[in-house]
C-alpha cells in the first residue's frame, strides 16, 4: 500500500503568543506524527538556537540566492531587513515520509501556503488573551532587545487583522488548554 501523504498544519500569530509553546508541547505526541517544519532565515540565531535544528541560518545572499532558485513554497520579509521562507525540500522531506508538518509562520505566508496546499492544509490563528499580556510574555520571554520587542508589539495589530482568514482561531489564555484545542484539531483533521 502507498504511503499517505502527510498533511501540513499552519500555526500563525503575532510573536510572543504561545506558537513555540504549543508546538513544543504537542511535537512528543507521536500519536499526532507531527514533525516541525524548518524554516530558513537571515536573521541571526538567538539565544540556544541551532542552524539546521530552529531555523537554517543564512547569510542575505544565500537567501536571495535559494529565492533566485525557486527553492522556496512562500517566503517574506517579516521584520525590515528580515526574511523567512518554507522551502520546498522541507515539505518534501516530511510529508513524503507520511508525517504531518507543523509550520509556525507569518500571516502572509500562513495564508499563501494554505492557498497553493488547499483542503491538504489546516491554518490556525493563535490569539493572546490582550495587548497588555501579549507585551509581558514578549518581555518575560527576555530574549530580545527592547528595539526588537517595539517591533513585534508595533506589528501585532496588523497580523491580528488577518485572524478571520484562517480555518480556524484559538485563544492561549491558559496554555494547556490552548494546547490541548489544538491537539484535538490536528487529530479530528489528520485522521
Ligand atoms: P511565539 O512562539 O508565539 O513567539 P512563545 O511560545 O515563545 O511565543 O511564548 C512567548 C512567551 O510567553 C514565552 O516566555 C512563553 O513561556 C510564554 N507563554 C506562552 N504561552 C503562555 C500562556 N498561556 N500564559 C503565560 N505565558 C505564556
Ligand atoms: P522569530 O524571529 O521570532 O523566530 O520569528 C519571527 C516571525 O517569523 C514569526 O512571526 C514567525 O511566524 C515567522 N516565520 C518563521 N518562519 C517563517 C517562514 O518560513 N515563512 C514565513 N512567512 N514566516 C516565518
Amino acid at each position: 500500500m502507498a504511503l499517505k501523504e502527510g498533511k501540513i498544519i499552519i500555526l500563525s500569530a503575532p510573536s510572543g503568543t504561545g506558537k513555540s509553546s504549543i508546538i513544543k508541547n504537542l511535537i512528543t505526541d507521536a500519536t499526532l506524527r507531527l514533525c516541525f517544519s524548518i524554516s530558513a532565515t537571515s536573521r541571526k540565531p538567538r539565544g540556544e538556537e541551532k542552524d539546521g535544528v530552529d531555523y537554517y541560518f543564512l547569510s542575505n545572499e544565500e537567501f536571495k540566492e535559494k529565492v533566485s532558485l525557486g527553492e522556496f513554497v512562500e517566503w517574506e520579509e517579516v521584520y525590515a531587513g528580515t526574511c523567512y521562507g518554507t522551502l520546498e525540500s522541507e515539505v518534501k522531506r516530511i510529508t513524503s515520509a507520511g508525517n504531518n508538518l507543523i509550520m509556525d509562520i507569518d500571516v502572509k505566508g500562513a495564508l499563501n501556503v494554505k492557498k497553493r496546499f488547499g483542503n491538504r492544509a489546516l491554518s490556525i490563528f493563535v490569539l493572546p488573551p490582550s495587548k497588555e499580556e501579549l507585551e509581558r510574555r514578549l518581555r518575560g520571554r527576555a530574549t530580545d532587545s527592547d528595539e526588537t520587542i517595539a517591533k513585534r508589539l508595533a506589528k501585532a495589530d496588523y497580523e491580528l487583522s488577518f485572524a478571520d482568514k484562517f480555518d480556524t482561531r484559538v485563544v492561549n489564555d491558559d496554555l494547556h488548554q490552548a494546547t490541548e484545542e489544538v491537539r484535538r484539531l490536528i487529530s479530528d483533521f489528520s485522521k
